[in-house]
């Protein structure tokens, strides 16, 4: 068994059996890991508040090869974000955040995801009621990015040529991105993606959220997403805090 010490955040968190808590991380070295911290629940002295949903630190994991399971020997915790939880907005868009790193991150090391879901929780907590949703939006975008699978925003998805900046063109989720005129008539169905949604949606795969929504170009950007996810997702299962961000938020 190898003892590794990491950055992690914790994503979600569970009792298990009379005493103990499994949480899943996103880890700096290891990427998304699940993990026992043993007695956690019979005393809090252990692990403290290093067991809060988006709280941050250095995490000491003890891995076996093969195992789904770690376990957690040490936490030490540097953020607590408790911020996160005062705001409809804020915990909603942070649970969305978790959800997708979960579901679409990988056992493996990955610090570029791990940044943008930490910058991404940093930038929610301080976010005033009326930014979240871009927030969150940027971050969840930007988390896709990083995972290797960004639309196509600049460039046709299927044909690879360039898009006119002032185009209204059609977004394909099964062709993955923005599609040029001619690729567009011969797809299937589509969203219609004017100039400036176009231009949001650049500005959030590199995580900036400097882009004043409108209510309807709010839920359009979240539906967007939403319907990305689900063509991408391989497993089928909803995303139910994706869901509940969306809903909650009108
Ligand atoms: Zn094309």
């Amino acid at each position: 068994m190898a003892l590794l010490a990491t950055e992690a955040i914790v994503l979600h968190s569970f009792d298990y059996l009379e005493s103990s808590r499994i949480l899943r991380l996103v880890t700096r070295d290891a990427g998304v890991r699940s993990v026992l911290a043993k007695g956690a629940r019979r005393s809090s002295r252990r692990f403290g508040s290093a067991l809060d949903l988006f709280a941050q630190g250095t995490a000491q994991l003890y891995v076996k090869p093969g195992r789904d399971l770690d376990t957690l020997s040490a936490f030490d915790i540097s953020l607590v974000r408790a911020e996160l939880a005062e705001d409809l907005g804020r915990f909603t868009g942070a649970s969305a955040i978790a959800e997708l790193t979960l579901r679409f991150g990988r056992e493996a090391a990955d610090p570029a995801l791990f940044e943008a879901v930490a910058d991404g929780l940093e930038a929610l907590a301080t976010a005033p009621a009326v930014d979240t949703l871009a927030v969150t939006l940027a971050s969840a975008w930007r988390i896709v990015a990083e995972l290797g699978f960004a639309p196509a925003v600049d460039v046709c998805g299927e044909c690879h040529s360039e898009l006119p900046s002032t185009a209204t063109v059609m977004f394909s989720h099964p062709a993955g991105g923005a599609l040029c005129a001619r690729c567009g008539r011969l797809a299937p169905a589509g969203r219609v993606l004017p100039p400036p949604a176009r231009d949001a949606l650049r500005h959030f795969l590199a995580g900036a959220p400097a882009i004043a929504l409108d209510d309807p170009s709010g839920r359009a950007h979240q539906r967007l997403l939403r319907e990305f996810l689900t063509e991408h997702l391989t497993d089928g299962r909803p995303l139910r805090a994706m869901e509940l961000w969306e809903e909650s938020r009108w």
